[in-house]
């Protein structure tokens, strides 16, 4: 049974990273005119109401997305555009969808009931996205490689059980087999408890997988309340990444800046850096 609802942690510092990265690689893919497929294997409900009584409840968005009114985030303006334009807080697909033009297709996968209703609404009548209630992994695994052969996936399940930690390096690796040239987003949390080694393993697991250009960017809060939730860090893990590493940097860094955190962005198969944020070598 599922219990996980994003509207919980909706705008959170996780979200701000996620979101604006998402929107930096979709600003890049769209640069072409030739069509393009989007797959978010978990997309959640795509736009949430972050003063609705469920998101007040934790008031998580007040470290993230509320906290960044009022800075200058320089080279993160086309996902700041859409945050002015947009009603509610857009999620992943919604954010994916304003990128997207009449050519391109949406596919999105949600299996809570109540979650997949929102996001059924949410893209009601929309003819280039689809939504399916069934698991993003079996949705991945029949959609690639898409007969546009270029897009992206964006894979953020909710890690409510340790079972995503092994599904996820799992399903991009079988999907990347059939897929090489696709972009692979891949989000994971990093926890107070437990967190690094799980982490740890996640990123090890990537690694061994044998797929190469993997980039990682890692934000960590500086001061997370002690009450509440245990998450104190936010990970990207970007396979064929189509901005140079350096952009990818310096977006994470203003990000971490405006945050009140740290950040660290490497490549997976850096040997040298591995070792020092504590990978487990293979
Ligand atoms: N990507 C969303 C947030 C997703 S939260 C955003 O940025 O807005 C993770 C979602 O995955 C939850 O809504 C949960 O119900 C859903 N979920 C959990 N397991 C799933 C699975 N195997 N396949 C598809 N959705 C799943």
């Amino acid at each position: 049974m599922l219990s996980y609802q994003h509207i919980y942690h909706a705008g959170n510092f996780a979200d701000v990273h996620k979101h604006a990265l998402l929107s930096l690689f979709m600003d890049t893919l769209v640069k072409k005119s030739s069509r393009l497929c989007v797959i978010d294997t978990h997309a959640g409900r795509g736009a949430y109401d972050l003063d609705s009584p469920s998101a007040q409840k934790t008031s998580e968005s007040r470290n993230g997305i509320k906290s960044l009114q009022d800075k200058t985030l320089p080279g993160l303006s086309a996902w700041l555009k859409i945050i002015e334009e947009e009603k509610l807080y857009p999620g992943s697909a919604r954010i994916a969808r304003t990128f997207l033009r009449p050519q391109d297709r949406l596919l999105m996968a949600e299996l809570h009931p109540g979650e997949f209703g929102h996001l059924q609404s949410c893209f009601s009548d929309d003819p280039i996205a689809h939504a399916r209630m069934i698991s993003g992994y079996d949705l991945l695994l029949e959609s690639v490689p898409p007969e546009e052969r270029r897009g992206m996936v964006i894979m953020d399940p909710p890690y409510e059980l340790d079972q995503d930690y092994k599904d996820a390096p799992h399903h991009l690796h079988l999907a990347y087999k059939k897929w090489p040239q696709g972009v692979y987003l891949l989000w994971y949390p990093i926890l107070r408890t437990d967190g690094e080694r799980m982490r740890s393993e996640l990123l090890t697991s990537l690694r061994q997988t044998g797929m190469h250009d993997i980039l990682v960017s890692e934000i960590r809060l500086q001061g997370v309340p002690a009450e509440g939730f245990a998450m104190h860090g936010s990970g990207l893990a970007i396979i064929n990444p189509t901005l140079p590493e350096s952009i990818v940097r310096t977006a994470s860094e203003t990000l971490a800046n405006a945050l009140v955190g740290s950040t660290k962005t490497f490549w997976l198969d850096n040997v040298e850096i591995a070792k020092e944020t504590g990978l487990v070598a293979i």
